[in-house]
């Protein structure tokens, strides 16, 4: 009967059941790895220029349109500092398809406006609008960090970092007090904190003299010594407050990781990695890192933009091929994050096709939210290739979906690149508290969502 049993049902086992010592070492030395890079990349930005540094140590170099191309050649393209693709060239040419793994370094934060900076009763605050989808009750009272540049009318840009150091002050956004929040705590998780209170504070000692708003003045003048800006210069700022809080082991067995921006940096790792290691592919090999995603992959440096056709068509162009052949023949792992099923709240899940930490690599055959609506749904032509492939290269995975039918769902990159002709599945790590200053994934699964993309490369 046990043997029928086994033979008959589909039983997922824990990740930690199949993986033996030497493995476990591997999923330790991968993970050191990544916490480093998102320690350091805490805006797209960061993460472009931490990649391109590490691409060129791994012999990649800057494309140019027009340039020939031959097997083995390792490639770049950084689209406005915010978005990157990466390629190794195959052995067989491009209208034999690629295969492109699609990630994205931009994660929910809290932007500068425009005009940001006031003094209000003597303290002093920038005003914020945020970006992608957070819980705003979650980013106040904890430490933020500024990151971002100002575009200066003389056309430099000035890179601005405070909090980062050690040794940086940091900045807050002050919630009130449990004594006198009697009105505050009738309010909805939704209402409770709002948009337009958002501000964080960023000083409160008044310049020496006796105008008006002093404290502001103390500020900016201390901000114009150290990067030589003006209030105006802000106009054409990006500046952003990102949770300060630095990456770490989580756990008594420390077999998990907390930090901000797992989503989808965790991703955009394993993909780096993967075709850092790859040397001579059959097919040519990409890897990108979108900006965008958080708010719809919109604009020039999302995943929407022509930027990608543009890459992927110059790289056609060098060996006469017609970059919609190269598309319709391609593979795409739309690599993104999912939710992980969380036991303190199983009532938003269907526990049984839930992604779950431990066990591997989730695959997402569809996102989309209540009634499959906006997902691009692989087909099951293409998680049978998935399933055949991991089996093969002992990849640990597992099927995942994001909420109960009429609960939730989410959006990725997935469907952009499906509408190119591209054949597109979403893959990714399992993340509790996606969205939250402070994330959380589990060590395994990074370590086989590296290895899946490895594996797709190899293929
Ligand atoms: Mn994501
Ligand atoms: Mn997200």
């Amino acid at each position: 009967m046990e043997n029928v049993r086994d033979s008959l049902f589909y039983e997922p086992k824990n990740g930690y059941d199949r993986v033996d010592t030497e493995e476990r070492l591997k999923i330790e030395d991968y993970c050191r790895e990544y916490m480093d890079f998102l320690n350091t990349a805490r805006t797209e930005r960061e993460a472009v220029r931490y990649a391109i540094d590490k691409a060129e140590e791994h012999g990649f170099r800057p494309y140019r349109a027009g340039e020939t191309l031959k097997a083995g050649d390792r490639i770049y393209r950084c689209n406005r500092g915010k978005a990157l693709m990466l390629a190794v060239v195959g052995t067989e040419p491009l209208d034999h398809g690629s295969v492109i793994a699609g990630a994205h370094v931009d994660s929910p934060r809290l932007d500068l406006k425009q005009i940001p900076l006031y003094e209000q009763d003597e303290l002093c605050y920038f005003r914020t609008h945020y970006y992608g989808g957070i819980k705003k009750y979650q980013w106040v009272a904890i430490p933020l960090e500024l990151h971002g540049v100002v575009s200066l009318r003389n056309g430099e840009t000035v890179d601005v970092c405070i909090g980062r150091d050690p040794k940086d002050p940091k900045f807050v956004i002050t919630d009130l007090l449990p004594h006198l929040a009697a009105d505050q705590m009738k309010k909805t998780m939704a209402e409770g904190i709002t948009g337009e209170g958002l501000n964080l504070l960023i000083g409160s000692t008044p310049y020496a003299d006796d105008g008006k708003d002093r404290v502001k003045l103390a500020v900016m003048s201390m901000l114009n010594d150290a990067y030589g800006i003006t209030e105006e210069d802000f106009l054409s700022a990006e500046l952003t407050a990102v949770p300060a809080f630095d990456v770490c082991e989580i756990g008594v067995d420390r077999s998990m990781i907390g930090g901000y921006g797992h989503d989808d940096r965790v991703c955009a790792w394993a993909e780096l990695r993967a075709i850092f290691d790859l040397e001579m592919p059959r097919r040519t090999c990409v890897c990108i890192l979108a900006d965008k995603e958080e708010i719809g992959s919109e604009g020039v440096s999302g995943m929407q933009s022509a930027a990608f056709d543009c890459f992927m068509e110059d790289l056609c162009a060098s060996q006469g091929v017609a970059l919609r052949r190269c598309l319709e023949n391609s593979f795409c792992l739309s690599a993104d994050v999912t939710a992980a099923f969380d036991p303190l709240y199983p009532e938003v899940s269907e526990k049984r096709s839930e992604s779950k930490f431990n066990y591997g690599m989730a695959i997402c055959k569809y996102t989309g939210a209540r009634g499959k609506s906006s997902t691009s749904d692989a087909s099951a032509e293409l998680v049978g290739y998935l399933r055949g492939l991991f089996d093969r290269e002992k990849v640990l995975w597992q099927m995942a979906e994001m909420g109960k039918v009429d609960q939730g769902g989410g959006g990725t990159i997935a469907k952009y690149m499906a509408n190119r002709n591209i054949d597109t599945i979403d893959a990714g790590v399992p993340v509790l508290s996606m969205h939250a200053p402070f994330e959380i994934v589990a060590k395994l699964d990074c370590y086989m969502t590296y290895k899946g993309i490895l594996a797709a490369y190899r293929d």
